[in-house]
């Protein structure tokens, strides 16, 4: 019967709607974690950087504190050797930042700590309701964006995982700028050097640069700053 399995219909939707507990917590406060080893070692030729140029975030300086991090390539669907040269220059980017960062590759996308899909990123549409028109960003070769969650642990962790997209429709060069650009976001540099010899310039140049000193004594800065990130989660009392 129609109206029945209406009715039915309209029940389900409620339940679905109707929302889950949720438990109050107090996020952890601000804590610098130590300095990872192998930041230590890196040689600052001349003491500079652009760390002020840099973006806050709610939840302090977004550092990885599990070493090492995990990488996992979504080729949405793709088989790896169609991706191959997409997937050569990606790795090339890694490899780039490997020399300074554990970072290590694995097959398990859902537990990665960054996940690099090979497609365009989506474009963020918002809508200005004041003016009633829609605000359409343009295209992009690539972008980071994080997630928080909490880890399975007693008391459990306030964690973060990265979602990298490296547009498949470019040159092996400039594959592999994109591909040092967006490890640089994901392992904390959450901003762009005005410096165009920098990885992290804010305009893609014909030419990528390397990783230069002035991008790694940034790292280095942001690894030195407090983070609510790895820490354990407190219960409101
Ligand atoms: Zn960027």
């Amino acid at each position: 019967m129609k109206g029945a399995w209406l009715w039915g219909g309209a029940i389900a939707l409620l339940l679905w709607l109707i929302p889950g507990p949720v438990i109050g917590a107090n996020l952890p406060p601000l804590h610098p974690h130590p300095l990872p080893f192998l930041f230590q070692a890196f040689t600052a030729a001349e003491e500079e950087d652009y760390f002020a140029a840099l973006e806050s975030t709610p939840l302090g300086a977004l550092v990885w504190s599990d070493f090492p991090i995990t990488v996992g390539f979504d080729l949405v669907g793709e088989n790896p050797a169609q991706a191959q040269a997409w997937l050569a220059a990606v790795r090339q980017g890694l490899q780039d930042w490997q020399v300074y960062v554990p970072l290590i590759e694995t097959a398990d996308l859902e537990n990665a700590d960054i996940v690099v899909v090979r497609s365009r990123p989506p474009r963020q549409i918002t809508i200005d309701r004041t003016a009633g028109r829609l605000n359409i960003p343009a295209a992009q070769h690539g972008q980071a964006r994080y997630q928080v969650y909490l880890t399975p642990t007693d008391p459990p962790r306030l964690a973060h995982r990265f979602t990298v997209y490296i547009s498949p429709h470019q040159g092996q060069r400039q594959t592999i700028g994109t591909a040092r650009h967006e490890f640089g976001h994901a392992l904390g540099i959450w901003g762009h050097s005005p410096n165009r010899e920098d990885v992290l310039y804010e305009t893609q140049v014909s030419n990528p640069p390397p990783i230069s000193p002035r991008d790694l004594n940034t790292l280095k800065r942001v690894y030195q700053q407090p983070t609510r990130l790895g820490w354990p989660l407190t219960p409101r009392q």
